[in-house]
């Protein structure tokens, strides 16, 4: 048999739902045409959402950055001060983050992103008191935030268990974990980029707990920082692994890295062929996995459009709020009518979900589609040069 019937067997195979090795995955991604592996994914999202396969989905979420200080320094990172840089450090008080939240709540936004550095006085009691607050003032708020590195810094700095940090963070209002953290799974690439932070096993050690406790999480990957193929694949054979015990991760979210402002420079960026790709052989590869999510916000609004005829099922969120990879150079804006016409003119029917992807609305008429565009993706120019205020969002709230 050639090489090529080899490779549409296979292809064929995953397309037919059937599961493929990681060997398998690698030889798909790297070589096998563009479009029919494109093919191959969206057959098996079909079948999938058999019922629901001309849905696409998004989600309206902001992003709440309570502090750039961080102790950790990964080298990709634009977003970080380092805890003696107090010219660039700041950290956000219990008032402003409430009043954000209201700003989202105002906005018609159901989730949470509570997302910041490593601070090094920040343990697991900083987070029950803020995720308590938030909770008090808006239970309707899903506080989709943090991952296994926060968990860890945190349980180090408070002196306890990642168990007991879990159950601790959980009890207090955090909903579910966002997978934060994982950037490069694979020992070299991650070494590599992130050399303080823990390994790609502990990482996933800690979302396995996480998951054991109830507590169901998201899962990302950060690409083109300058891994292999070969640990691309690796990077997703590691999470397989885990979901095929847990079955606690909703989604996988791949990300492109963005190369300003950061210690990483030169460093050649995934192209966005690379990037379908990669969307494409996660629905076959990680078949025990629900949800693929596309990206707008580092690869544009086209690609991400594209991601939907690609395995991907859902275009993740209009960020009312973005500060960490806008820092390195993510450049792309939207707002919801905007990605409730891309969604259409990709030939599906737009709907908002919930945190946990069930259709809160169906765009199914474009005669009932909102009338207003003020969910808007920002970034929050006070957000990297430090201070409380965010006059772009207080306006459109006070509109
Ligand atoms: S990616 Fe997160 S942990 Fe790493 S330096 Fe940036 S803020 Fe700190």
């Amino acid at each position: 048999m050639t090489e090529k019937a080899d490779l549409t067997s296979v292809l064929d195979r995953a397309a037919a739902g059937g599961r493929i090795t990681p060997e398998e995955a690698l030889v798909l991604y790297r070589d096998a045409p563009l479009h029919a592996l494109g093919a191959a994914a969206d057959a098996v999202r079909r079948r999938k959402y058999a019922g629901i396969e001309h849905i696409a989905t998004y989600i309206i979420e902001r992003n709440i950055n309570y502090t750039n200080v961080c102790v950790t320094a990964c080298k990709f990172c634009a977003f970080y001060a380092a805890p003696k840089d107090t010219e660039k450090g700041w950290t956000r008080d219990l008032d402003d983050i409430l009043r954000r939240c209201a700003e989202t709540v105002e906005l018609g936004g159901t989730q949470i992103m509570f997302q910041g550095g490593h601070h090094p006085d920040y343990g697991v009691e900083y987070y029950e008191k803020h995720f308590r607050a938030i909770k008090d003032a808006f239970p309707q708020l899903v506080i989709h935030s943090l991952g296994a590195s926060e968990i860890e810094h945190m349980a180090r700095i408070s002196g306890v268990s990642v168990e007991e940090a879990i159950t601790r963070i959980h009890e207090a209002g955090l909903d579910s974990f966002a997978g934060a953290g994982a950037e490069l799974l694979p020992e070299r690439p991650r070494k590599a980029i992130a050399p303080l932070k823990e390994s790609g096993e502990r990482w996933l050690e800690i979302m396995e707990t996480a998951h054991r406790l109830g507590v169901e999480s998201t899962s990302t990957m950060l690409m083109g920082t300058g891994e292999t193929n070969a640990e691309r694949i690796e990077h997703l054979r590691m999470i397989r692994d885990v979901q095929d015990r847990t079955g606690g991760f909703r989604a996988f979210i791949p990300y492109t890295y963005q190369p300003e402002n950061n210690h990483l420079k030169g460093r050649t960026q995934a192209t966005l062929f690379e990037y379908l790709r990669m969307i494409a052989i996660a629905r076959l590869f990680l078949d025990n996995v629900q949800h693929i999510q596309g990206s707008w916000l580092t690869t544009g609004k086209e690609v991400g459009q594209l991601s939907l005829h690609y395995g991907a099922d859902d275009l993740g969120s209009i960020m009312l709020e973005e500060n960490v990879v806008s820092s390195a150079g993510a450049k792309h804006r939207s707002n919801r009518l905007e990605i409730i016409d891309l969604i259409r003119k990709a030939g599906r029917v737009p709907a908002q979900r919930a945190t946990t992807y069930e259709h809160l609305v169906v765009h199914d008429d474009p005669a009932n589609d909102p009338v207003d565009d003020r969910v808007v993706s920002h970034i929050s120019s006070t957000a990297i040069e430090g201070g409380t205020a965010h006059p772009e969002l207080k306006l459109l709230a006070s509109n």
